[in-house]
């Protein structure tokens, strides 16, 4: 079938807005029909070529809430009219990551995923003449209908939402989860998050789930810790007024005799502020949570002292969230009042607006953007 989508074609150019072909779904597939996508920094650094990874010509996106359309043959856990969200880590329950309780890293898609195809090696997107398009992340939520692994969807209530749960996809549930299930941020905490943009302000949020004590946001614009106040910081730095560097003055809002915060985070992909942020976490089993993507051939540099008093620094990805069972009760929490999620819709754009979205979040404006579909 037809349907709308942007595609990504070459490197540090617009998205072009146009039909493509997209086929049902085989075994294990399910065709989603998608209501909203939200715009990701992930997509943006995609297109930039600031990316290793990157290969076109793609639908992009990874933020969706969608209708199961259709499924395919051996699919049990959804039905055609299910509401569900599209994972790009998905949860079969069955390989070693998935039986593990450390990671959500399941492997069962590694094979296809990086190559852009699903699980049988073929691609379900088109141009018209035949040519092969690509998945991106597994999910190509840039189009109108999406076809995606069952083990892959989150199946959510058909009572929330879906141009709002669709940042459940990637922003909010990875900053949320990096405090809840990377970090596990104990009550009664300090916690620092360096950055409160789109990531970091749900690292806030999730802080004050986790019931932290202190939540010390640091960025170097006013807005962003005006509103990190709103998800829960109970302290803000300008990291203007410190040249750059606010380990000092967090140290300051500490307990002296650790000399740091219990948990501090990165959400801003700069290696300078990711180095500030482990010297900002305490000696003696400080956790520090590195959430942004550095550029190509970036190097984060520590000295081997920092680590020698036992902090502890580690990476996160979707927030360690298990997608399928963990998911779902992110979207309980909306519903019952306990996470904010409209306020981080900065504005609601059509597929044919696009590029001028990513325009603004180039320019560092606002937090999500959602295109929706009708
Ligand atoms: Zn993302
Ligand atoms: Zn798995």
């Amino acid at each position: 079938m037809k349907v709308r989508g942007a595609i990504f074609e070459a490197e540090g150019k617009p998205l072009v807005i146009d039909e493509v072909e997209i086929d049902g779904p085989k075994r294990g597939e399910v065709l989603v029909k998608l209501e909203a996508t939200g715009l990701c920094h992930t997509d943006l650094f995609t297109m930039s070529g600031a990316d290793p990874s990157a290969y076109w010509p793609a639908i992009l996106g990874h933020e969706g809430g969608g209708i199961v359309e259709e499924v395919g043959p051996g699919v049990t856990s959804v039905k055609k009219g299910d509401h569900v969200i599209p994972l790009f880590i998905s949860e079969c329950g069955e390989c070693p990551q998935c039986r593990s309780e450390d990671t959500n890293l399941c492997s069962a898609l590694d094979e296809t995923y990086y190559k852009g195809l699903m699980p049988d090696g073929t691609t379900r997107l088109h141009y018209e003449d035949g040519r092969e398009i690509l998945h991106f992340m597994g999910t190509s939520t840039f189009a109108e209908y999406t076809v995606v692994p069952e083990i892959a969807l989150a199946k959510i209530r058909a009572d929330a939402p879906l141009d709002r749960m669709c940042l459940l996809g990637c922003g909010v549930t990875t900053g949320i989860g990096a405090a809840l299930w990377t970090a596990k941020v104990r009550p009664g905490s300090t916690c620092a998050i360096f950055g409160v943009g789109p990531i970091g302000i749900n690292v806030v949020q999730g802080c004050r789930l986790a019931g932290a004590e202190k939540i010390i946001a640091v960025d170097l614009h006013e807005d962003r810790l005006e509103k990190a106040k709103v998800f829960g910081a109970t302290h803000t730095i300008n990291a203007a007024s410190y040249d750059g560097n606010a380990v000092g003055a967090v140290k300051e809002l500490c307990d002296s005799s650790w000399a740091g915060a219990d948990y501090t985070f990165e959400a801003t992909g700069r290696v300078q502020v990711m180095r500030q942020a482990v010297e900002a976490c305490r000696y003696g089993g400080g956790r520090c949570t590195l959430i942004g993507v550095a550029g190509k051939g970036d190097e984060l540099s520590l000295v081997p002292r920092m680590l020698i008093s036992g902090r502890i620094v580690t990476g996160t990805a979707f927030g360690g969230c298990n997608g399928r069972t963990q998911l779902p009760q992110l979207v309980d929490w909306y519903m019952e009042g306990k996470i904010l999620v409209d306020e981080l819709v900065t504005g609601e754009r059509t597929l044919e607006q696009i590029n001028e979205a990513f325009d603004l979040m180039r320019k560092d404006q606002g937090y999500r953007y959602v295109v929706k579909y009708s």
